[in-house]
């Protein structure tokens, strides 16, 4: 055998699946008729060696033989190739004529958080300067909008952890809300684990039991959708036993009196009714997060997932700014970020109303500064546009006629999935940029194919809110290129290349830096030569000689008084949430499995990961289950007012007899989105993925 397989390849990386962003190398073996992989872990200060199975296998996906390989042109309902320079001539023809018939916003953009940041800021300023259009956003709008409003809101800042990784296992008391951690970003778990270990207590806020239960010493199984509430139980008791740190609330923050009045006419009683969650379980983890000296709060798409996402996270930071658990050793909040890179993909210009280093689009100031490195006129920098999902809705309406799309699955990633298709089937020319032909792929009139990890060079920003360097490794396969490169060649096209005259990643991070300096997400002391030699560097770093900010607010927040603030929060959603009837009798939430990545496009092609979860299935308990005439393993279909799908059930004493759960990494007839009503959170603009009112029916 050792003969047979002879040369071996190496090639650095880093994984794509989560905002772990670990470190990886790719081992390729030859022989004369064949080649096999291998991954291996490689040392970071993030991941500390660890990989999971996603990781292990993503080369699978990478080396896929469906990989699109050149340009694809639908042509009488087939996609046949076509030539680059045929591609970028239907582009100029069809998006000039959009434009020219029915005025600069009938095309819009749509991006992803798994961009690299200088895609991800590329594609920002294509759409408002190339386009000239106000409709801009991406998916991470349905992955981290709630927690980055409540964090700016409360802080100034949106940084995904405050603190970095290392300082878990010395906090004392960790309270995680809506996450399971353990499968969605699963070598971030040993951080709990050696907490665990030090005598942290840990309390889980959960509908389900999960992986990330099990390390938990509470779990509190509340009902979907009563995270708010519970948090107004947990600061009543903070407060009426005296946990507040009244210094840090008098010197630290705004806004305590209000709350406090607020809180007093809070009920335990009604508390417990609303959540399900029993009076003294909510006091023991009110007195033991109010005791400990320090404590850190996660969040994740659990409790931000909703039409109160903002608000229900808002009221856990109250919590840590009462207790003054924030800017100080192992105490802080986390919000655990779920796209590869969904940190940095919402820094940078990709969102509705954000300029790059976070700065807004309708600030005149903000618009100047960004105006200027561009070389356009603030004038012509278009206006604020509107959420992900509300472009689907113009789509729909049709106001919006094309769109560019990169990075993304919105057919199967939306709520209401079904409308989606039909807004999708109403464009007059839509351009997908993807490795594969995606469901919303298939709706393409041009599809063009791009790079994977493998392949991509550029920077990453992780769940910390530590930069770094992911260089190329591999080649682009066939006709493939780069998503910058793409978007520099069409940008030529359009008559606007000399606003894209770069000539490599660095260069695209060079302007990036500039346009990010002085606003809160600054960039500016990063370079390449710095992320070679220092492996990841925490922003802000507004210098060269900065090091970075490890821990956020050790002496201020970043409101212009320099305090945080605190807002009474309603134990109810003033968007009003599904709620079970005798017709729609059952909650259904949503969420990841350990093999699965998004709307599984690259996971889905991975056999080791598909073997592992081939299907969709509905976690159901055993007496709902027999309730309702449903054997295990046996296919059932699920109803909301929305749509309706059919997928296998699995049986499990896991979860709350009022609750299914499905996953959402499947498409078609098995795309749990298709049960999703299209509220929204009215801040933040998230849809309420977490909470639905289904009926179940067993399918003979
Ligand atoms: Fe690491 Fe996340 Fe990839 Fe797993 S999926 S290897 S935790 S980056």
């Amino acid at each position: 055998n050792q003969q047979k397989w002879q040369a071996e390849k190496t090639y650095d990386t880093q994984c794509p699946y989560c905002s772990m962003q670990c470190k990886m190398q790719l081992i390729e073996q030859s022989s004369f008729t064949n080649k096999k992989y291998k991954t291996i872990s490689k040392d970071n200060p993030t991941s500390q060696g660890r990989l999971c199975i996603k990781g292990l296998n993503a080369h699978q996906h990478a080396l896929h033989k469906e990989r699109i390989k050149y340009p694809l042109f639908k042509k009488d309902g087939e996609f046949v190739q076509i030539s680059w320079g045929e591609a970028l001539e239907h582009i100029k023809i069809n998006f000039t004529r959009i434009q020219s018939e029915y005025g600069l916003n009938a095309l819009s953009v749509y991006g992803g958080g798994s961009l690299t940041n200088e895609e991800a800021y590329l594609l920002g300023k294509f759409a408002r300067v190339s386009l000239k259009t106000k409709y801009i956003d991406y998916n991470g709008r349905f992955c981290m909008a709630a927690a980055a409003t409540a964090a700016n809101q409360a802080f100034g800042i949106d940084r995904g952890l405050t603190n970095s990784l290392s300082e878990i296992p010395n906090s004392r008391c960790i309270i995680i809300v809506g996450s399971n951690l353990a499968e969605c970003q699963p070598t971030m778990t040993p951080y709990f684990h050696k907490a665990k270990e030090n005598g942290a207590y840990i309390i889980v806020i959960d509908p389900r039991e999960t992986e990330t239960t099990k390390m938990a010493d509470l779990h509190l199984k509340l009902k979907p959708g009563t995270d708010a509430a519970l948090a107004n139980g947990l600061l009543k008791v903070i407060i009426e036993e005296n946990y507040v740190d009244d210094l840090f609330v008098q010197d630290r923050t705004n806004g305590f009196q209000e709350l406090e009045k607020y809180l007093n006419a809070v009920d335990l009683n009604e508390i417990e009714q609303i959540t399900g969650i029993e009076i003294e379980h909510i006091q023991r983890a009110a007195r033991k997060f109010g005791e400990e000296e320090s404590g850190m709060i996660f969040t994740a798409r659990g409790v931000e997932q909703q039409t109160d996402g903002v608000m229900a996270v808002r009221n856990l930071l109250n919590i840590l700014l009462v207790t003054g658990k924030i800017g100080k050793p192992s105490c802080g909040y986390g919000a655990i970020t779920g796209q590869g890179n969904g940190q940095g993909g919402r820094e940078h210009g990709q969102k509705a109303d954000q300029l790059p280093g976070y700065r807004l689009i309708d600030n005149k100031e903000h618009r100047k500064y960004i105006s200027d490195i561009w070389g356009i006129n603030e004038k012509d920098l278009p206006k604020k546009g509107v959420s992900a999902y509300e472009m689907i809705e113009e789509i729909h309406r049709g106001e919006i006629k094309g769109m560019f799309l990169m990075g993304s699955n919105p057919v199967v990633s939306n709520p209401n999935a079904n409308i989606v298709k039909e807004a999708f089937q109403k464009l007059k020319f839509l351009v997908v940029v993807d490795m594969f032909i995606s469901e919303t792929a298939r709706y393409a009139d041009l599809i063009l194919p791009s790079s994977s990890y493998l392949e991509d060079e550029g920077t990453l920003t992780n769940l910390e809110g530590r930069v770094t360097l992911r260089e190329a490794s591999r080649a682009c396969p066939g006709e493939v290129k780069h998503d910058w490169q793409i978007i520099c060649e069409i940008s030529h096209i359009l008559g606007k290349g000399k606003y894209f005259s770069f000539k490599s990643v660095e260069d695209i991070f060079n302007e990036l830096r500039v346009a990010s300096r002085g606003g809160i997400a600054d960039y500016y002391g990063i370079t390449y030569d710095r992320l070679r030699e220092e492996n990841g560097i925490l922003w802000p770093c507004p210098t060269i000689n900065h090091q970075g900010s490890k821990r956020l607010f050790e002496t201020s927040f970043a409101h212009l008084d320099e305090k945080a603030v605190l807002i009474p929060v309603s134990n109810y959603s003033t968007v009003s949430k599904e709620k079970i009837s005798e017709e729609y009798p059952l909650y259904l939430t949503t969420g990841r499995v350990l093999a699965h990545y998004l709307t599984g496009v690259q996971t889905r092609k991975s056999s080791v990961l598909a073997a592992r979860n081939f299907e969709s299935f509905i976690e159901i308990h055993p007496s709902t289950a027999m309730k309702y005439r449903i054997q295990d393993n046996s296919l059932v279909q699920i109803e909301s007012k929305k749509g309706r799908i059919v997928v296998r059930s699995k049986w499990s004493n896991q979860i709350r007899q009022d609750t299914v759960f499905v996953p959402f990494h499947w498409a078609d007839s098995q795309n749990v989105n298709c049960l999703i009503s299209d509220s929204l959170d009215p801040t933040c603009k998230i849809p309420g993925f977490k909470i639905s009112a289904v009926k179940i029916s067993p399918i003979d």
